[in-house]
């Protein structure tokens, strides 16, 4: 079988890795060159995306910012999947916003804004701090101003109208504020619906986020009762979506209740533990489901953490030298900040998982790896 991914990034690179072994031919969309790429070689295809669309067995999407006439084509299709519907919820924070409150799953309180009288009416309704944010285009924390005292208002308005004056009639701009959420953590849930609705869902991760962008996730910690609410919340989200793919969903932990902060309607960051964690990881879950085969397990094999390499020219090679490390580079060319790589880390145990991670603090320098030696005792303290 063959499948085309829309976004030729590690993700598609990932999901081609894992559906070698299933006999799936993977290619990819490169939406800046237009071009249809191997997203592990990058070496280009001959055929140009009609003649993919036309040839694959099954189409699906690696991120949320694709070109509408590129979504409307695959959608006639009929074998696109998660479907441009979802895709376009995804991308747009308002349409997010909307489609929560349909599957009555709770988040934080906000309001929609495309005027500035809006902006000011949902300072004094929603209260001081606010996080703002745009609703199109927006990831890894970009597109997002945190509205703290009176004195910033202007200067944030302003940059904000820019946002919103660069909307179009076919493709309007909004922006959403939000309450500031005191969350004690951010957890995420990673699960997989399949053709016939049926749903399988990986352990909560816990993540941590430094400067907006995810910089380190660890599973297998979670207590039944916070797992059941999110599983309850992506049952009823995936449904709503009649979703057939892995899709994510990123909570804030509010003492014990969950809060919706955004889903991604496809693989995410916080899943990628599950490449070394369980049995069937989120990419090969994603190809069998958008493929229509049957779906794998989905429950935790041992303890993992996932620690993202941003910005580097490579992962230290001693590294592998910790039991239970696997090392993944993107192939990409490094720029600050950008995503170019993960570390897995496994254990029998969350004590020894501790223990690992100190090793690999030892190795990695913390102003490049943040909160690796925090976590570590944390867990060994476990
Ligand atoms: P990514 O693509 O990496 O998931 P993003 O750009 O889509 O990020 P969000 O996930 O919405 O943006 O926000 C980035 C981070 O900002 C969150 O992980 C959280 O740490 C913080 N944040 C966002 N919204 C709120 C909120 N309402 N209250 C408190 N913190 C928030
Ligand atoms: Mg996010």
């Amino acid at each position: 079988m063959k499948v085309l991914v829309l976004g030729a990034g590690q993700l598609a690179r990932m999901m081609s890795l894992s559906a070698t072994h299933l006999d799936i031919q993977v290619s990819a969309y490169d939406v800046a060159t237009q071009q249809v790429i191997n997203p592990v070689t990058f070496e280009a295809h001959s055929a140009s995306l009609e003649q993919a669309i036309a040839d694959v067995d099954a189409i699906t999407a690696e991120f949320e910012h694709i070109p509408a006439d590129v979504l409307s084509v695959c959608q006639k299709t009929g074998k696109f999947y998660p479907g441009a519907e979802a895709i376009l919820t995804g991308g747009d924070r308002a349409k997010e916003k909307a489609l929560l409150e349909k599957a009555e799953v709770a988040c934080a309180p906000y309001a929609l804004i495309t005027e500035k009288a809006h902006f000011l009416a949902s300072i004094e309704e929603l209260g001081k701090p606010l996080v703002v944010k745009t609703c199109q285009a927006g990831y890894d924390g970009k597109g997002q101003w945190r509205v703290k005292h009176d004195n910033e208002v202007e200067a944030i308005w302003q940059e904000m109208s820019e946002f919103l004056a660069a909307g179009t009639d076919t493709a309007p701009h909004a922006i959403i504020a939000e309450q500031m959420i005191p969350f004690d953590r951010e957890v995420s849930i990673i699960g997989v619906r399949d053709h016939n609705g049926q749903c399988r869902i990986y352990p909560l991760t816990e993540n941590q986020h430094t400067n907006g962008v995810l910089t380190l996730s660890v599973a297998g910690k979670e207590k039944s009762a916070i797992q059941s609410q999110a599983e309850t919340a992506f049952a009823a989200i995936a449904n709503e979506l009649n979703y057939v793919g892995v899709l994510a969903i990123e909570f804030f932990d509010v003492n014990g209740t969950l809060l919706v902060n955004e889903i991604a309607p496809r693989v995410h960051n916080s899943g990628h533990w599950t490449q070394q964690g369980c049995h069937v990881s989120q990419f090969e879950n994603h190809i069998r489901a958008v493929t229509g085969l049957p779906t794998g397990d989905t429950s935790l094999l041992r303890p993992t953490a996932m620690i993202n390499v941003l910005g580097q020219d490579g992962i230290p090679a001693e590294v592998l030298s910790v039991t239970g490390v696997t090392s993944h580079w993107y192939g990409k060319t490094a720029k600050p900040g950008r995503k170019m790589g993960h570390i897995n880390v496994s254990a029998n145990s969350l004590h020894q998982l501790g223990e690992r991670l100190a090793e690999l603090a030892e190795i990695l320098p913390e102003v490049d790896y943040p909160g690796i030696a925090q976590t570590s005792h944390a867990l060994i303290l476990n």
